[in-house]
């Protein structure tokens, strides 16, 4: 029987959580720290030990890495609350691409790894990467159009490549490269290592300007040149790197509808706020039907997102893969929150496109989240696929 009551622990934590975020880290919003790039390194740093001294840091981890060790029911709840600002991931440490990268080396990484990497990243000592994005003809949408190679020498490997759209390179201590790995001819697959950062043959060439600005290091243009890495930094085993960057994706694109379902929920809320205290034409504007309205969709919307996001998370904590929803949420809550907090741009008339509110700030990044952890074309694409491989032919 599905049930959709809240443990009372449960509740004391999103409740800890909102109450966190309003009280400790709203305030931060205005700090001269944050630019077009992203909060910089000193303000996580001072973010993240807000977070640790609330019981909050890295709340998805396993408790032997420091962690609450949350299931993903427990993650949606919390990782919501964490979103009401867009500083609270990052103070919680529960942001992309750490949080993905974090999940991931739980299941794959050994245990020498994980006490070298996940053990500093998880209590935010430092900061990750995740480097598999290519500037054309390289991976994109499609990650079949690897470039990066890593060719075998003697007990190492050298990468050599580009990568771009890196999330937090920029002072990362580490990055996990996907490159297409070759023993002499023989080419052994997609595979995933660890290299630590900075090194010469990890160049971040620019920091490229984009239409968001809440991810710490901002999204970096890299070349990777002569880079070697030890056979010991294979993530896994050679050759299974796209099977793990899916154990990676298919919850890491979940937490972000999470996280963005805060941010619009905070959204929507300041311009509830407006119509209901803003005059016009003789009456509150909430009180004219086009505005109540559009209030009214944004409700209606995101309550079906958090269903949708409770779903999957239902899915993968009884241990389905739930690629299939999981695809499906992605593409309705990035495309329904982008639309929550447009209508709340129009409620706010002109300020809606300042920085007189947060709203403006919350829709950028939104247009960007139809992008990432695949586009909504290649998510209809691959449930389309699933749909024709389930007909029986008709001839
Ligand atoms: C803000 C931001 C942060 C990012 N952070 C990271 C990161 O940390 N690490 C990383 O490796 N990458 C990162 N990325 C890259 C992101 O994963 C890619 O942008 C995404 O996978 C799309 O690849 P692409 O940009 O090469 O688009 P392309 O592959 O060139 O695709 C362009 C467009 O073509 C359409 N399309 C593609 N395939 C199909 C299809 N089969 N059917 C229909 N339409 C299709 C889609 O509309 C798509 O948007 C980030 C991107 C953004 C915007």
């Amino acid at each position: 029987m599905i049930d959709f009551t809240l443990a009372p622990a449960d509740i004391a934590l999103r409740d800890r959580t909102r109450a966190f975020v309003r009280e400790h880290i709203i305030p931060y919003e205005q700090d001269a720290r944050l630019s077009s790039h992203g909060p910089s390194d000193a303000l996580r740093v001072e973010l993240n030990s807000l977070a640790r001294d609330a019981g909050l840091l890295a709340p998805h981890v396993s408790p032997h890495y420091g962690g609450l060790g949350l299931s993903h029911v427990q993650r949606a709840i919390v990782f919501e609350a964490a979103g009401y600002s867009m500083l609270g991931p990052i103070a919680m440490h529960c942001a992309a691409p750490d949080e993905g990268n974090m999940h991931m080396l739980e299941l794959v990484a050994n245990e020498a790894q994980k006490e070298q990497y996940l053990r500093p990243l998880a209590t935010a000592q430092v900061r990750s990467c995740f480097a598999m994005t290519e500037p054309k003809p390289g991976a994109g949408a499609d990650p079949g159009q690897l470039a990066t190679r890593a060719d075998k020498q003697g007990d190492h490997y050298v990468i050599n490549g580009e990568k771009w759209l890196i999330t937090g390179a920029e002072n990362a201590g580490f990055t996990i490269i996907m490159a297409r790995a070759f023993d002499g001819a023989q080419e052994l697959g997609p595979t995933m290592f660890f290299a630590r950062l900075p090194q010469a043959g990890f160049r971040i060439e620019r920091i490229m300007n984009t239409i968001d600005s809440s991810f710490t290091g901002g999204h970096g243009h890299i070349k990777i040149e002569n880079l070697r890495v030890h056979q010991d930094d294979v993530i896994g085993e050679v050759g299974q790197g796209l099977k793990y960057a899916q154990i990676r994706l298919a919850p890491a694109r979940l937490t972000h509808c999470m996280r963005w379902l805060g941010a619009a929920q905070r959204a929507h809320d300041i311009a509830a706020a407006y119509a209901a205290q803003r005059t016009g034409f003789g009456k509150p504007l909430i009180e004219h039907e086009g505005v109540g309205f559009m209030l009214a969709d944004n409700e209606i919307a995101m309550h079906m997102c958090r269903l949708a996001i409770l779903d999957v998370a239902w899915r993968l904590d009884k241990g389905e893969h739930a690629r299939h929803e999981s695809s499906m949420a992605k593409v309705f809550v990035s495309e329904q929150l982008y639309q929550v907090v447009d209508r709340c741009v129009q409620v706010l008339g002109g300020s809606g496109v300042t920085d007189v509110t947060v709203v403006e700030k919350i829709f950028k990044e939104l247009r960007a989240f139809r992008i990432y952890d695949g586009p909504s074309e290649v998510h209809r694409w691959a449930i389309a696929n699933r749909v024709s491989r389930k007909q029986t032919p008709r001839h």
